[in-house]
Protein backbone atom coordinates (compact mmCIF):
# COMPACT_ATOMS: atom_id res chain seq x y z
CA UNK A 1 0.00 0.00 0.00
CA UNK A 2 1.38 3.68 -1.04
CA UNK A 3 0.73 5.67 1.55
CA UNK A 4 -0.76 9.59 0.88
CA UNK A 5 0.81 10.79 4.28
CA UNK A 6 2.98 7.65 5.75
CA UNK A 7 3.69 7.21 9.62
CA UNK A 8 7.57 8.30 9.31
CA UNK A 9 9.75 8.88 6.11
CA UNK A 10 13.64 8.66 5.75
CA UNK A 11 15.43 11.71 5.66
CA UNK A 12 18.65 11.14 3.29
CA UNK A 13 20.69 12.96 0.49
CA UNK A 14 23.34 12.82 -1.28
CA UNK A 15 25.74 13.18 1.09
CA UNK A 16 24.62 9.50 2.65
CA UNK A 17 24.76 7.63 -1.01
CA UNK A 18 28.27 9.32 -1.40
CA UNK A 19 29.41 8.40 1.74
CA UNK A 20 28.05 4.26 0.74
CA UNK A 21 29.84 4.69 -2.01
CA UNK A 22 33.02 5.26 -0.47
CA UNK A 23 33.22 3.13 2.37
CA UNK A 24 32.48 0.40 -0.62
CA UNK A 25 35.41 1.85 -2.44
CA UNK A 26 37.84 1.76 0.76
CA UNK A 27 37.57 -2.23 0.68
CA UNK A 28 36.77 -2.57 4.58
CA UNK A 29 33.35 -3.23 5.31
CA UNK A 30 33.58 -5.08 8.85
CA UNK A 31 33.80 -2.78 12.33
CA UNK A 32 36.99 -0.38 11.85
CA UNK A 33 37.65 3.33 11.61
CA UNK A 34 34.23 4.83 10.34
CA UNK A 35 32.97 2.98 13.51
CA UNK A 36 35.19 4.64 15.46
CA UNK A 37 34.74 7.52 14.75
CA UNK A 38 30.93 7.35 14.65
CA UNK A 39 31.58 6.02 18.68
CA UNK A 40 33.49 9.10 19.63
CA UNK A 41 31.43 11.47 17.79
CA UNK A 42 28.66 9.95 19.56
CA UNK A 43 30.06 10.17 22.41
CA UNK A 44 31.29 14.02 22.30
CA UNK A 45 27.39 14.82 20.94
CA UNK A 46 25.99 12.88 24.17
CA UNK A 47 29.15 14.39 26.94
CA UNK A 48 29.50 10.74 27.81
CA UNK A 49 32.37 8.35 28.10
CA UNK A 50 31.91 5.67 26.24
CA UNK A 51 29.83 5.01 23.04
CA UNK A 52 29.75 1.23 21.65
CA UNK A 53 28.00 1.05 18.06
CA UNK A 54 26.11 -2.36 18.48
CA UNK A 55 24.13 -4.76 15.47
CA UNK A 56 20.78 -3.33 16.75
CA UNK A 57 18.59 -1.86 19.61
CA UNK A 58 17.98 -5.10 21.10
CA UNK A 59 21.38 -6.03 20.72
CA UNK A 60 22.54 -2.88 23.60
CA UNK A 61 19.96 -3.63 25.78
CA UNK A 62 21.23 -7.33 25.94
CA UNK A 63 24.36 -6.10 26.39
CA UNK A 64 23.47 -3.58 29.04
CA UNK A 65 21.62 -6.01 31.28
CA UNK A 66 24.80 -8.94 30.32
CA UNK A 67 27.69 -6.02 31.04
CA UNK A 68 25.86 -5.03 34.71
CA UNK A 69 26.01 -8.64 35.70
CA UNK A 70 22.32 -9.39 35.26
CA UNK A 71 21.58 -12.62 36.14
CA UNK A 72 19.12 -15.61 37.09
CA UNK A 73 17.21 -14.85 40.27
CA UNK A 74 17.11 -11.20 39.38
CA UNK A 75 14.51 -9.10 38.87
CA UNK A 76 14.41 -6.62 36.40
CA UNK A 77 11.36 -3.56 37.09
CA UNK A 78 10.07 -1.92 33.68
CA UNK A 79 7.23 -0.19 32.16
CA UNK A 80 4.06 -2.30 31.06
CA UNK A 81 4.32 0.21 27.93
CA UNK A 82 7.31 -0.23 25.55
CA UNK A 83 8.29 -2.05 23.28
CA UNK A 84 8.75 -5.61 23.89
CA UNK A 85 12.76 -5.86 23.79
CA UNK A 86 13.49 -4.84 26.99
CA UNK A 87 11.83 -7.65 28.90
CA UNK A 88 12.35 -10.21 26.01
CA UNK A 89 16.38 -9.56 26.79
CA UNK A 90 15.74 -9.63 30.22
CA UNK A 91 14.37 -13.09 29.62
CA UNK A 92 17.02 -14.09 27.67
CA UNK A 93 19.65 -13.01 30.84
CA UNK A 94 17.37 -15.71 32.79
CA UNK A 95 15.73 -12.87 35.15
CA UNK A 96 12.56 -11.75 35.76
CA UNK A 97 10.89 -8.64 34.36
CA UNK A 98 8.36 -6.85 36.60
CA UNK A 99 6.38 -4.41 35.01
CA UNK A 100 5.39 -0.84 36.90
CA UNK A 101 2.94 1.62 35.57
CA UNK A 102 2.66 4.64 33.81
CA UNK A 103 2.54 8.05 35.38
CA UNK A 104 -0.78 9.06 33.61
CA UNK A 105 -2.33 9.09 30.52
CA UNK A 106 -1.13 12.53 29.73
CA UNK A 107 2.51 10.88 30.36
CA UNK A 108 2.97 7.59 29.23
CA UNK A 109 6.32 7.13 31.31
CA UNK A 110 7.50 4.88 34.03
CA UNK A 111 5.81 6.18 37.33
CA UNK A 112 8.89 6.30 40.07
CA UNK A 113 5.76 5.87 42.84
CA UNK A 114 4.97 2.52 41.10
CA UNK A 115 8.58 1.10 40.63
CA UNK A 116 9.16 1.56 43.92
CA UNK A 117 5.85 -0.51 44.92
CA UNK A 118 7.01 -3.01 42.29
CA UNK A 119 10.68 -3.31 44.39
CA UNK A 120 9.01 -3.58 47.42
CA UNK A 121 6.35 -6.32 46.04
CA UNK A 122 9.69 -8.28 44.92
CA UNK A 123 11.16 -8.01 48.01
CA UNK A 124 7.72 -9.24 49.77
CA UNK A 125 7.27 -11.72 48.00
CA UNK A 126 11.05 -12.76 49.15
CA UNK A 127 11.71 -14.13 45.40
CA UNK A 128 14.13 -12.62 42.87
CA UNK A 129 16.14 -9.57 43.98
CA UNK A 130 15.50 -6.25 41.80
CA UNK A 131 18.77 -5.44 40.83
CA UNK A 132 17.69 -2.98 37.67
CA UNK A 133 15.38 -0.46 37.05
CA UNK A 134 14.77 0.20 32.69
CA UNK A 135 13.59 3.81 32.45
CA UNK A 136 11.97 4.33 27.95
CA UNK A 137 11.89 7.67 27.04
CA UNK A 138 8.29 6.92 25.54
CA UNK A 139 8.07 9.23 22.20
CA UNK A 140 11.52 10.92 23.19
CA UNK A 141 10.17 12.81 26.18
CA UNK A 142 12.36 12.14 29.21
CA UNK A 143 10.89 9.94 32.00
CA UNK A 144 11.00 11.80 35.80
CA UNK A 145 14.99 11.47 36.00
CA UNK A 146 15.29 13.46 38.99
CA UNK A 147 13.04 11.09 40.78
CA UNK A 148 14.02 7.68 39.42
CA UNK A 149 17.87 8.11 39.57
CA UNK A 150 16.87 9.06 43.71
CA UNK A 151 15.19 6.05 44.01
CA UNK A 152 17.71 3.74 42.24
CA UNK A 153 20.46 5.46 44.72
CA UNK A 154 18.34 4.18 47.31
CA UNK A 155 17.60 0.97 46.81
CA UNK A 156 20.86 0.52 44.94
CA UNK A 157 20.05 -0.54 41.74
CA UNK A 158 21.04 0.01 38.36
CA UNK A 159 19.47 2.26 36.37
CA UNK A 160 19.13 1.63 32.54
CA UNK A 161 17.76 3.97 29.77
CA UNK A 162 16.00 2.71 27.21
CA UNK A 163 16.40 5.94 25.00
CA UNK A 164 15.69 4.32 21.71
CA UNK A 165 13.01 7.14 21.23
CA UNK A 166 14.99 9.50 22.62
CA UNK A 167 18.18 10.30 20.65
CA UNK A 168 19.04 14.07 20.97
CA UNK A 169 17.10 14.55 24.09
CA UNK A 170 17.85 16.19 27.11
CA UNK A 171 17.05 16.49 30.74
CA UNK A 172 17.38 19.11 33.52
CA UNK A 173 18.77 17.26 36.44
CA UNK A 174 19.44 18.86 39.75
CA UNK A 175 23.06 18.33 39.82
CA UNK A 176 24.57 18.00 36.92
CA UNK A 177 22.19 20.40 34.80
CA UNK A 178 21.21 19.43 31.71
CA UNK A 179 21.69 16.27 30.32
CA UNK A 180 21.07 14.39 27.25
CA UNK A 181 18.96 11.32 27.76
CA UNK A 182 21.18 7.75 27.78
CA UNK A 183 23.62 9.89 29.89
CA UNK A 184 21.55 9.97 33.05
CA UNK A 185 21.70 6.49 34.01
CA UNK A 186 24.35 3.70 34.49
CA UNK A 187 23.96 2.64 30.56
CA UNK A 188 21.93 4.42 27.79
CA UNK A 189 20.51 2.22 24.97
CA UNK A 190 19.71 3.12 21.30
CA UNK A 191 18.13 2.10 17.99
CA UNK A 192 19.05 3.37 14.53
CA UNK A 193 15.87 1.41 13.04
CA UNK A 194 14.73 2.54 10.23
CA UNK A 195 12.09 4.59 11.52
CA UNK A 196 14.11 5.98 14.56
CA UNK A 197 15.14 9.37 14.65
CA UNK A 198 18.87 8.60 13.64
CA UNK A 199 18.59 6.18 11.09
CA UNK A 200 21.35 3.03 9.36
CA UNK A 201 18.64 0.67 8.35
CA UNK A 202 19.58 -1.49 11.54
CA UNK A 203 21.94 -0.63 14.31
CA UNK A 204 22.54 0.24 17.88
CA UNK A 205 24.84 1.74 20.51
CA UNK A 206 25.15 1.60 24.42
CA UNK A 207 26.40 4.06 25.96
CA UNK A 208 28.28 4.78 29.57
CA UNK A 209 30.58 7.10 32.00
CA UNK A 210 31.74 3.69 33.02
CA UNK A 211 35.25 2.62 32.12
CA UNK A 212 34.69 -0.85 33.88
CA UNK A 213 31.39 -1.32 31.98
CA UNK A 214 32.42 -0.42 28.28
CA UNK A 215 35.51 -2.48 28.63
CA UNK A 216 33.14 -5.47 29.44
CA UNK A 217 30.60 -4.26 27.04
CA UNK A 218 32.97 -4.20 24.31
CA UNK A 219 34.37 -7.66 25.06
CA UNK A 220 30.91 -9.02 24.54
CA UNK A 221 30.36 -7.18 21.60
CA UNK A 222 32.31 -9.39 19.77
CA UNK A 223 33.16 -12.51 20.89
CA UNK A 224 34.83 -11.70 24.12
CA UNK A 225 38.38 -11.64 22.29
CA UNK A 226 40.67 -9.74 22.98
CA UNK A 227 41.63 -7.86 19.64
CA UNK A 228 39.80 -7.52 16.62
CA UNK A 229 40.01 -8.54 13.10
CA UNK A 230 40.53 -4.09 12.61
CA UNK A 231 43.74 -4.59 14.66
CA UNK A 232 45.17 -7.35 13.53
CA UNK A 233 44.97 -6.46 9.39
CA UNK A 234 46.89 -3.18 10.85
CA UNK A 235 49.68 -5.34 12.72
CA UNK A 236 48.91 -4.39 15.85
CA UNK A 237 48.14 -7.66 17.03
CA UNK A 238 48.89 -11.06 15.67
CA UNK A 239 46.54 -13.46 17.66
CA UNK A 240 43.85 -12.84 20.59
CA UNK A 241 42.32 -14.89 23.59
CA UNK A 242 38.88 -15.08 24.74
CA UNK A 243 38.20 -13.63 28.53
CA UNK A 244 34.76 -13.69 28.12
CA UNK A 245 31.33 -15.89 26.26
CA UNK A 246 30.69 -13.21 23.99
CA UNK A 247 28.73 -12.78 21.02
CA UNK A 248 28.39 -10.63 17.39
CA UNK A 249 26.38 -7.86 17.86
CA UNK A 250 29.26 -5.93 15.46
CA UNK A 251 28.45 -2.76 14.10
CA UNK A 252 29.61 -2.17 10.57
CA UNK A 253 31.93 0.88 8.26
CA UNK A 254 28.76 1.21 5.73
CA UNK A 255 25.82 2.00 8.84
CA UNK A 256 28.48 4.04 10.24
CA UNK A 257 29.62 6.52 7.83
CA UNK A 258 25.14 6.96 7.23
CA UNK A 259 25.02 7.15 10.81
CA UNK A 260 27.66 9.99 11.42
CA UNK A 261 26.04 11.63 8.71
CA UNK A 262 22.75 11.34 10.25
CA UNK A 263 24.63 12.44 13.70
CA UNK A 264 25.23 15.87 12.13
CA UNK A 265 21.40 16.22 10.97
CA UNK A 266 20.01 15.05 14.27
CA UNK A 267 19.51 18.51 15.85
CA UNK A 268 17.67 19.95 13.00
CA UNK A 269 15.38 17.08 12.41
CA UNK A 270 14.00 16.92 16.19
CA UNK A 271 13.84 20.53 16.21
CA UNK A 272 11.39 20.02 12.96
CA UNK A 273 9.60 17.28 14.56
CA UNK A 274 9.25 19.66 17.93
CA UNK A 275 7.84 22.67 15.46
CA UNK A 276 5.67 19.75 13.72
CA UNK A 277 4.14 18.63 17.39
CA UNK A 278 3.25 21.95 18.92
CA UNK A 279 1.07 22.48 15.07
CA UNK A 280 -0.46 18.96 16.08
CA UNK A 281 -1.03 20.10 19.48
CA UNK A 282 -2.40 23.13 18.45
CA UNK A 283 -5.17 22.22 15.10
CA UNK A 284 -5.97 19.10 18.04
CA UNK A 285 -7.40 21.12 21.30
CA UNK A 286 -10.96 21.16 19.90
CA UNK A 287 -10.66 17.67 20.79
CA UNK A 288 -10.07 17.78 24.16
CA UNK A 289 -13.65 18.55 24.77
CA UNK A 290 -14.60 14.96 23.51
CA UNK A 291 -12.26 13.73 26.03
CA UNK A 292 -9.22 13.00 23.96
CA UNK A 293 -5.81 13.21 25.72
CA UNK A 294 -2.61 14.27 23.83
CA UNK A 295 0.01 13.14 26.10
CA UNK A 296 3.47 15.29 26.68
CA UNK A 297 1.47 18.59 25.62
CA UNK A 298 3.00 20.17 28.80
CA UNK A 299 6.45 19.19 28.80
CA UNK A 300 6.75 20.28 25.06
CA UNK A 301 5.90 23.93 26.39
CA UNK A 302 8.56 23.94 28.98
CA UNK A 303 11.20 23.67 27.24
CA UNK A 304 13.79 25.20 29.70
CA UNK A 305 13.37 21.50 32.06
CA UNK A 306 13.34 19.45 29.01
CA UNK A 307 14.38 18.83 25.08
CA UNK A 308 12.64 16.07 23.80
CA UNK A 309 13.85 14.64 20.79
CA UNK A 310 9.48 14.20 19.87
CA UNK A 311 9.77 10.77 18.18
CA UNK A 312 6.16 10.05 18.12
CA UNK A 313 2.88 12.19 18.03
CA UNK A 314 -0.15 10.27 20.25
CA UNK A 315 -3.31 10.86 20.50
CA UNK A 316 -5.41 8.83 23.33
CA UNK A 317 -8.97 8.19 22.19
CA UNK A 318 -11.97 8.62 24.75
CA UNK A 319 -12.25 5.02 24.18
CA UNK A 320 -10.90 1.93 22.31
CA UNK A 321 -13.77 1.59 19.69
CA UNK A 322 -13.19 5.78 19.11
CA UNK A 323 -9.64 4.82 18.68
CA UNK A 324 -10.29 1.99 15.83
CA UNK A 325 -13.11 3.76 14.10
CA UNK A 326 -10.25 6.43 13.87
CA UNK A 327 -7.21 4.45 12.53
CA UNK A 328 -9.79 3.11 10.03
CA UNK A 329 -10.71 6.56 8.91
CA UNK A 330 -7.50 7.72 8.28
CA UNK A 331 -6.40 4.45 6.64
CA UNK A 332 -9.19 5.55 4.30
CA UNK A 333 -8.34 8.62 3.61
CA UNK A 334 -4.11 7.27 2.75
CA UNK A 335 -3.15 8.30 6.44
CA UNK A 336 -0.98 5.87 7.94
CA UNK A 337 -1.11 5.18 11.81
CA UNK A 338 0.88 2.91 14.26
CA UNK A 339 0.05 1.88 18.19
CA UNK A 340 2.83 2.39 20.58
CA UNK A 341 2.29 -0.43 21.96
CA UNK A 342 0.30 -3.46 22.91
CA UNK A 343 0.71 -3.93 26.44
CA UNK A 344 3.82 -5.88 27.17
CA UNK A 345 2.56 -7.95 29.87
CA UNK A 346 -0.45 -9.24 28.15
CA UNK A 347 1.19 -11.08 25.57
CA UNK A 348 1.22 -14.51 25.49
CA UNK A 349 5.35 -14.96 26.21
CA UNK A 350 4.75 -13.12 29.11
CA UNK A 351 0.95 -14.36 30.56
CA UNK A 352 3.41 -16.29 33.61
CA UNK A 353 4.75 -13.76 34.69
CA UNK A 354 2.65 -13.00 37.98
CA UNK A 355 4.05 -9.55 39.85
CA UNK A 356 2.32 -7.26 36.86
CA UNK A 357 -1.04 -6.77 37.64
CA UNK A 358 -1.05 -3.30 39.18
CA UNK A 359 -0.52 -1.32 35.44
CA UNK A 360 -4.03 -0.12 35.16
CA UNK A 361 -3.45 3.01 33.63
CA UNK A 362 -1.28 1.24 31.02
CA UNK A 363 -3.55 -1.21 30.41
CA UNK A 364 -6.12 2.14 29.74
CA UNK A 365 -3.36 3.93 27.60
CA UNK A 366 -2.51 0.50 25.60
CA UNK A 367 -6.19 0.59 24.27
CA UNK A 368 -6.69 3.88 23.15
CA UNK A 369 -3.47 5.56 22.01
CA UNK A 370 -2.94 6.21 18.23
CA UNK A 371 0.43 6.94 16.90
CA UNK A 372 0.00 10.12 14.06
CA UNK A 373 2.04 10.34 11.55
CA UNK A 374 5.45 12.78 11.83
CA UNK A 375 8.83 13.18 10.26
CA UNK A 376 11.05 15.55 9.55
CA UNK A 377 9.71 16.13 6.11
CA UNK A 378 6.52 16.91 6.80
CA UNK A 379 4.39 19.97 5.78
CA UNK A 380 2.45 21.93 8.25
CA UNK A 381 -0.53 21.07 5.41
CA UNK A 382 0.04 17.61 6.07
CA UNK A 383 -0.73 17.83 9.58
CA UNK A 384 -3.69 19.80 9.37
CA UNK A 385 -4.99 17.26 6.80
CA UNK A 386 -4.55 14.15 9.46
CA UNK A 387 -6.23 16.42 12.01
CA UNK A 388 -8.99 17.34 10.03
CA UNK A 389 -9.33 13.32 9.26
CA UNK A 390 -9.64 12.65 12.44
CA UNK A 391 -11.62 15.89 13.61
CA UNK A 392 -13.96 14.08 11.36
CA UNK A 393 -13.67 10.64 12.08
CA UNK A 394 -14.70 11.62 15.90
CA UNK A 395 -17.85 13.48 15.02
C1 LIG B 1 13.18 0.34 18.37
C2 LIG B 1 13.14 0.08 19.80
C3 LIG B 1 13.85 -0.97 20.40
C4 LIG B 1 14.56 -2.03 19.61
O1 LIG B 1 15.50 -1.60 18.70
P1 LIG B 1 15.90 -2.54 17.47
O2 LIG B 1 17.01 -1.81 16.83
O3 LIG B 1 14.70 -2.67 16.60
O4 LIG B 1 16.33 -3.84 18.04
C5 LIG B 1 13.80 -1.10 21.78
N1 LIG B 1 13.10 -0.25 22.54
C6 LIG B 1 12.40 0.77 22.00
C7 LIG B 1 11.66 1.69 22.91
C8 LIG B 1 12.38 0.96 20.62
O5 LIG B 1 11.65 1.96 20.10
Amino acid sequence: MSWKIPLSDLNFGAEEEAAVLRVLRSGWLSQGPETEAFEQEFADYLGVKHAIAVANGTAALHLALLGIGIDSGDAVIQPAVNFVSAANMTVAVGALPVFADICSLDEPTISPQSAQQAIEACLAAGGPKPKAVVVMHYGGYPCRMRDLEALCKAQDLWLIEDACHGVGASVAMSDKGVVKLGAVGDVGCFSFFANKNLVTGEGGMVTTNSDELARKIRLLRSHGMTTLTWQRHQGHAATYDVVEHGLNYRFDEIRAAIGRLQLGRLDENNARRRELSAAYFERLTPLQDDGWIFPFQIQQKSQQECMASAHLFTAVAPDTATRWKCTDALKEQGIQTSLHYPLVPKFDAFSNFALNDEVGVSRQFCERTITLPLYPSMVKNQVTAVTRALIEATG
